[in-house]
């Protein structure tokens, strides 16, 4: 059994720095990369970059916010890099902020600080798993030792499929059978981290503010009330799992989509989503909260069911190529979906004249999370159910508007919603 970080002596250590790439993951809670990062090194380099087609204003974007994000996201991930340096900051270290095209970037530093190992959590989305091919070859080259543990679900996608012989499990029940009971155990809690090292000619940033990133205040009218970073996540999960009962009797579907001021459900998805809250964690609370209850409810509709439909879109996704798309995709129906902007941007911009729908589409744009089961609401209106437009146009939107985006589960969903995949009506 390897020792917890906290016994173990900085002088005993063996004179060799680590790089820790944060990506998603931000958090030091169940981290398995940045614990191994941290064990045995004289020095590790906690970096974060700053894409800035992720971050930086487009002024031609049809909402406030980047290329590829609105401003609510933008802000959430801001305040969770700030969490995540303070956290750093009370262990002794901090977060190193870069600028500029990640795997350009992080070759650099790569070149150019005292690094023997790089250490990233594994991230099944394809831009990432380009990403990582890339820095995983460059290290190999150089003779770096790269560990990229798989920490960002409760299961390892590649594992199931490769029970399954090779092929996703199409449905719930089916993946339910192949996982099993899960069996990660968790990272030990970092009491100290050894310092930074030597950046030499490398300008670290700041975590940016909104205003240095070119948002100026009108930009702001859009202004989610869930705040980022790993304090929030545990402080929200903590205040959802100090009411067992509720939690032993959570039932999904069953809950007013329209409960604003208290929602129906925990709001830990963009906390999931950034990594700012172990899913691992999260299971190991809600398995001990059962232990104390005389009767739960079970998956699908229990609290630990849905974040299964996470594990199960996160395995269905990495298994089937092209996912996010129609054509090619062979697990989605070829539908004649119209072609019809202006029925887009009406839904888009709230203006179809649905009360129902159009409130939901003013909460996409004003707070960036909304109910599971307005989310159902939004995407049928304007696939099958109504306006007949491409579920990958929908999709599209949400992913800009969402604070909670995440590619498995939001094409996963836009493919089940619009009838294209997983379930079927003839
Ligand atoms: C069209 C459409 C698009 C969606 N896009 C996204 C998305 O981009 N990101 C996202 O996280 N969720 C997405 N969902 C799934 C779901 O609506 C949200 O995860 C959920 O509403 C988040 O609220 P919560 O954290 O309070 O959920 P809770 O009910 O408290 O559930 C806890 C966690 O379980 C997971 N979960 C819950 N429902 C689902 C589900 N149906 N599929 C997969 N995981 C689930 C989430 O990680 C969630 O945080 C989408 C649903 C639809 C219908």
């Amino acid at each position: 059994m390897k020792p917890p970080l906290s016994l173990l002596n900085p002088s005993m250590l063996s004179g060799s720095g680590s790089l820790m790439w944060f990506r998603k993951g931000l958090r030091v809670h169940d981290n398995p990369a940045l614990e191994y990062a941290s064990r045995g090194s004289t020095c590790v380099y906690p970096l974060f970059v700053i894409d800035p087609h992720y971050m930086v204003l487009d002024p031609n974007a049809y909402s406030p916010g980047s290329t590829r994000a609105g401003i609510n996201r933008i802000r959430f991930l801001l305040e969770s890099l700030a969490d995540l340096d303070s956290s750093l900051k009370k262990l002794g270290s901090r977060l190193l902020v870069l600028k500029g095209e990640p795997s350009e970037v992080l070759i650099r530093c790569l070149n150019e600080w005292d690094v023997r190992k790089l250490c990233f959590e594994y991230d099944t989305d394809p831009y990432y798993q380009a990403l990582d091919d890339k820095a995983k070859n460059y290290a190999s080259a150089a003779g770096i030792e790269v560990f990229s543990p798989v920490s960002h679900t409760i299961f390892d996608p590649a594992d199931i499929i490769e029970k399954n012989g090779g092929r996703p499990p199409l449905s719930y029940q089916s993946f339910l059978k192949l996982a099993g009971e899960p069996s990660f155990s968790l990272s030990v809690e970092l009491s100290w981290m050894p310092p930074v090292g030597d950046v030499g000619r490398c300008e670290i940033l700041q975590v940016p503010t909104l205003k240095e990133l070119g948002y100026v205040e009108k930009h702001q009218d859009e202004f989610t009330p869930f705040r980022g970073g790993e304090s929030e996540a545990l402080r929200r999960l903590r205040e959802s799992l100090s009411d067992k009962e509720w939690v032993a009797n959570f039932e999904k579907p069953k809950g007013d989509p329209s409960a604003y001021i208290k929602p129906a459900t925990t709001v830990l998805s963009p906390y999931l989503k950034f990594g700012c809250l172990s899913s691992r964690y999260f299971y190991q609370c809600l398995k001990d909260v059962y232990k104390n209850v005389k009767r739960h409810t079970s998956p699908p509709v229990s609290l630990v069911g849905q974040l299964l439909w996470r594990e199960f879109f996160y395995t269905v996704a990495f298994g089937t190529p092209n996912f996010d798309e129609m054509k090619g995709n062979k697990i989605c129906k070829q539908i004649p979906w119209n072609d019809d902007d202006k029925l887009l941007a009406a839904w888009r911009e709230a203006r179809t004249g649905y009360p129902w729908i159009d409130a939901i589409m003013v909460q996409l744009r004003k707070w960036g999370w909304m109910h599971h089961l307005a989310r159902h609401s939004v995407a049928c209106f304007l696939t099958r159910g109504d306006l007949f437009v491409h579920w990958e146009k929908g999709r599209d939107i949400f992913e800009r508007l969402l604070i909670d985006s995440d590619w498995a589960i939001n094409n996963g969903n836009w493919l089940w919603l619009s009838c294209s995949s997983f379930f079927y009506q003839v």
